[in-house]
């Protein structure tokens, strides 16, 4: 079996992408997948496998379930350690879910105590004394504090975890995460000595991640943002096979850009491409009053196919996206937009497409989901944050998959400079 260094377990979608960028950054080839893999489902040979799901707001009890699930599968695939990723802002609220997930998988594993830290100095999160700055902010004076979902208005990790776990936490200081890895390494086996469960490791360098990252190499779980995972990944690098290895396939032909983002960022690459790539542009009050306005695009499209890359776009300016939601109504607008997005990816996959931009959030994850693509191969990133992707297990795409307001204005012509 191929062996998997790590076995990544992540509690939202874009948290997923950004530790598995933050893993192949470091020289790790790495997979991702959407949701709990099917059992049968066995991944190629990857250093890393991120699994994405959506277990952060949802209750403890499905978080669990679905995380438990997710490590099960990790376990049949070979995976030597597991790492629990959750926001640099440690989102939770005081019922969980990052202390019962913990909890679930160290039973599980049979962890004794489990390190975490969310500290990602690279964004500006440090954790010092248990306590969490964002920027030159406490955690509870950031913008986190009215979260409408996960408000965070107590900075002290230390309390923050004690409220969601049954097991003790306590804090393994700077004064002595800055004395090393051996020194962490003390610390952690003297807490668990003591009684302890979870220990948040303070953090503010990358030098003190990849220190921490050292001492918890041989612990079956840590748990923490993307910055503990490259202190760990760093840690690794000479045992990996090595993104360089991973051979990522180079695809190429006719290539499509789908965008249903209506973000100021994809307003302004669109614009950056007008006139140069050949586009097509969706309306949602069309789709849903003329049953052929799909097809004529699939028809456009397919005539429209060559050398340059085509788009094939619904972003609108807010106020044309107001309207259309008030007149439609928001579900109704957006599923009709995303439901074309979904037949035109279909047709023109058929028609032998096999490079896709695609710029939305929702946008991606329809199309990743009509063109039946379970899992993700890293490849090279076009813009922070966004990398190429290869489908894994069946058809080849090469697929780059933006959230609506990232990347500059280049954006769409340099994905294509990037995959050359
Ligand atoms: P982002 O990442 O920018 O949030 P998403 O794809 O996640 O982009 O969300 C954009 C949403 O707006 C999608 O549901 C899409 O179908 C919808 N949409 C796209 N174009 C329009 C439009 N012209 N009018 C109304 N809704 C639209």
């Amino acid at each position: 079996m191929a062996r998997m260094l790590i076995g990544c377990i992540a509690d939202d979608l874009t948290g997923a992408t950004d530790v598995a960028i933050t893993f192949r950054r470091q020289g790790l080839s790495v997979v991702q997948m959407n949701g709990v893999p099917d059992r049968a489902l066995a991944t190629p040979a990857a250093d890393v496998v991120v699994i994405a799901l959506k277990s952060r707001t949802v209750p403890a009890n499905e978080a669990v379930a679905m995380s438990l699930a997710s490590l099960a599968w990790l376990r049949t695939q070979g995976a030597e350690r597991i790492y629990f990723k959750y926001c640099s802002t440690f989102d939770s609220t005081p019922t969980g879910n990052i202390g019962p997930v913990t909890e679930a998988l160290a039973e599980a594993l049979g962890a004794g105590i489990v390190p975490a830290t969310p500290a990602y100095p690279r964004n500006a999160r440090t954790v010092y004394l248990g306590h969490l700055f964002v920027g030159d902010l406490l955690l509870s004076e950031s913008s986190m504090r009215t979260h409408p979902l996960t408000p965070m208005t107590d900075p002290s990790l230390v309390r923050v975890l004690t409220a969601q776990c049954r097991g003790r936490v306590g804090l393994v200081p700077f004064g002595v995460v800055s004395g090393g890895a051996d020194a962490i390494a003390a610390a952690l086996a003297e807490l668990r000595e003591r009684d302890y469960r979870h220990a948040i490791l303070d953090a503010i360098t990358d030098a003190d991640l990849v220190a921490a990252g050292k001492a918890t190499l041989d612990l079956p779980l840590t748990t923490g943002g993307a910055g503990l995972a490259m202190g760990l990944a760093a840690n690794l690098a000479e045992r990996a096979v090595g993104a360089r290895a991973a051979s990522f396939p180079d695809v190429s032909g006719p290539a499509v850009i789908l965008a249903g983002s209506c973000s100021s960022a994809t307003l302004g690459q669109l614009e950056h491409v007008k006139g140069r790539y050949p586009s097509f542009r969706l309306e949602p009050e069309a789709l849903l009053s003329d049953p052929d306005s799909t097809a004529r695009a699939i028809e456009w499209a397919r005539r429209s196919l060559g050398p340059t890359p085509i788009v094939i776009y619904a972003s609108a300016p807010p106020e044309a996206v107001a309207r259309a939601r008030e007149t439609l109504g928001r579900e109704r607008a957006s599923a009709a937009v995303e439901d074309a997005f979904r037949a035109v990816a279909v047709a023109l996959a058929a028609a032998g497409v096999r490079r896709f931009v695609v710029a939305g959030g929702e946008t991606s994850g329809a199309v990743v989901d009509a063109l039946g693509v379970r899992a993700l191969a890293i490849g090279p990133e076009i813009a922070p944050g966004v990398p190429w992707t290869s489908a894994v297990g069946g058809e080849p795409y090469a697929l780059a998959l933006k959230s609506g307001n990232f990347g500059g204005p280049d954006f769409l012509v340099r994905a294509f400079e990037v995959q050359g």
